[in-house]
């Protein structure tokens, strides 16, 4: 078993007190590896550091093609290290075979793709001659547009998708120029030290990426509300999103947050049900419910609604192997800690006592005596105003909820205070995209396509500030500056 140590301007170290803690494996309860637990004078050494190089100039200076290549070298070392990575992705995150495209693959691609995307991104460019008299004489006056690096950079990224979350930090930023510590989820800390050895290997300058993990509630609003720091890069809960708001509000600190959701699937009368069931029921065992995106309302015409259930029902019931997700036929593992099931339990108890008709699921899987395990759990005859339609579970729970007419599902759809993502089934493609422009939610997808590395990924409301993935990605750990002289 590994005892990890903290990566601080180049250097691995232990944490100041030397304190560790323990990470298990959510599928067995074992212990899998001890890491650092580090307490604020670590963050402030890592904080220290990634000024440091930021403020000598030896990454932001450090020609594009130089920093691409170097975006393309990681990418080359995961891709080297893919069976590793994997083996970690399945024993501290409950990572199932199905996921490994988001998991590991996505995430290689996502790093690259960010390489292109900087290749070609227009880091200065003139902006057209404007007229304007000025008191040279001359009236023209030229504009060059300078997308400088934000800085210092705090990347507080999550555990569900931990290789994908933080690569969607650390890759456009290291694009940008900017130095970061990472300061990973306490549940999700192996990962984020793998990159660290990752960007090592890779030759990346002291400084520019550290990584402190610790479990201490203290340390992640040191980091964020340390005057040094430029930009927090966020992904979580919406509560803590707020919490960092408050916290960086004395320092006027520039803030990107990638928070919850609570996304609507809409089934259009002209939608096949059984064609419908996969992705409708998916949320109740895809990754274990444990994802932010995921469309964990189900909205159908009242009509077909009890249809809808229990075809829903059968099909998790049947299909839907739960075990540990080492076992490749296992298609539901674990959530992630035992307080993340307690809640999750909890939900299930408000949906039962609302009363929703629980069609399947709502327990422990009794032949598991280990690991933190919830059985797909279907809900049909929901109503928008219970606690299971409008707070994010994040866990294998699905809520059908039955509607009227298109209007009535646009307004249960957009009763929400999240507005990440939605979901749209419809064989007439332009009738979905005209209600997905009624949506108000960051992204909607039409009969399950997905576009993950160009799209800007973000949330309205609740769900967020700023975007990633893309160019959009890149523009946000950018700072514009517009240089002006007479023509
Ligand atoms: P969480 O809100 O519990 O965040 C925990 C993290 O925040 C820890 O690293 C903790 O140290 C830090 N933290 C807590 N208080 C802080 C403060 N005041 N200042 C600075 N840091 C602080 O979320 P989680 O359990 O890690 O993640 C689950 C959430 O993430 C879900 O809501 C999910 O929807 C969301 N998520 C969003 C996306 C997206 O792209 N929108 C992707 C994945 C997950």
């Amino acid at each position: 078993m590994k005892t990890w140590q903290l990566y601080i301007d180049g250097k691995w170290v232990d944490a100041q007190d030397h304190r560790t803690y323990s990470v298990p494996n959510p599928a067995t309860e074992e212990e899998i590896a001890q890491v650092p637990d580090a307490s604020v004078a670590d963050i402030d050494r890592a904080v220290a550091a990634a000024r440091r190089a930021f403020d000598t100039g030896p990454w932001s200076n450090t020609p594009l093609e130089e920093r691409v290549a170097l975006l393309d070298r990681i990418a080359d070392i995961i891709e080297r290290r893919k069976d590793e990575f994997r083996d970690a992705l399945v024993a501290a995150h409950g990572a199932e075979f199905v996921t490994h495209t988001q998991q590991l693959e996505s995430p290689i691609r996502l790093i690259r793709n960010y390489a292109e995307i900087a290749r070609r991104f227009p880091f200065e460019e003139m902006l057209p001659l404007v007229e304007q008299p000025l008191p040279s004489g001359s009236n023209l006056v030229s504009s060059l547009l300078v997308r400088q690096p934000v800085g210092v950079c705090a990347l507080i990224p999550t555990w569900n998708f931990p290789l994908w979350v933080t690569s969607q930090k650390f890759a456009p930023a290291l694009a940008a120029g900017c130095t970061m510590v990472v300061k990973p989820s306490p549940w999700g800390p192996i990962i984020d030290l793998m990159i660290a050895e990752v960007v090592e290997e890779a030759g990346l300058p002291p400084g520019v990426l550290n990584v402190v993990s610790g479990q201490a509630p203290e340390i992640g609003p040191a980091l964020v509300e340390d005057p040094r720091i430029d930009m927090v890069s966020f992904t979580g809960s919406n509560a803590t999103g707020m919490r960092i708001m408050e916290g960086v509000a004395k320092n006027l600190t520039r803030v990107h947050f990638e928070l919850g959701g609570k996304s609507a699937l809409i089934v259009l009368d002209d939608y096949d049900l059984d064609a419908a069931v996969p992705s409708a029921s998916s949320p109740a065992f895809f990754h274990a419910g444990q994802g932010c995106a995921m469309t964990t309302r189900v909205l159908v015409q009242r009509s077909r609604h009890d249809e809808l259930v229990s075809k829903m029902a059968a099909f998790v019931e049947n299909a839907v192997k739960i075990g540990n997700p080492s076992d490749p036929s296992v298609l539901l593992g674990p959530v992630i800690r035992p307080e993340r099931r307690g809640a999750i339990e909890e939900y299930i108890a408000s949906a039962n006592e609302q009363g929703a008709d629980l069609a399947t699921g709502g327990g422990r899987p009794a032949e598991l005596d280990r690991g933190w395990f919830v059985e797909p759990t279907i809900f049909g005859n929901v109503r928008s105003d219970m606690r299971v339609a409008q707070e994010e579970i994040f866990g294998p729970v699905v809520s059908v909820i039955p509607f009227e007419d298109e209007d009535d599902a646009i307004r249960i759809a957009n009763d929400s205070n999240y507005g990440l993502f939605g979901g749209i089934l419809s064989n007439d493609t332009q009738r979905a995209i005209g209600m997905a422009r009624r949506l108000r939610t960051g992204g909607v997808t039409i009969n399950s396509a997905i576009n993950s590395f160009q799209k800007p990924s973000g949330g309205f409301k609740h769900s967020g500030i700023g975007r990633e993935n893309g160019r959009f990605g890149l523009e946000e750990y950018t700072e514009l500056q517009v240089v002006m002289w007479p023509n």
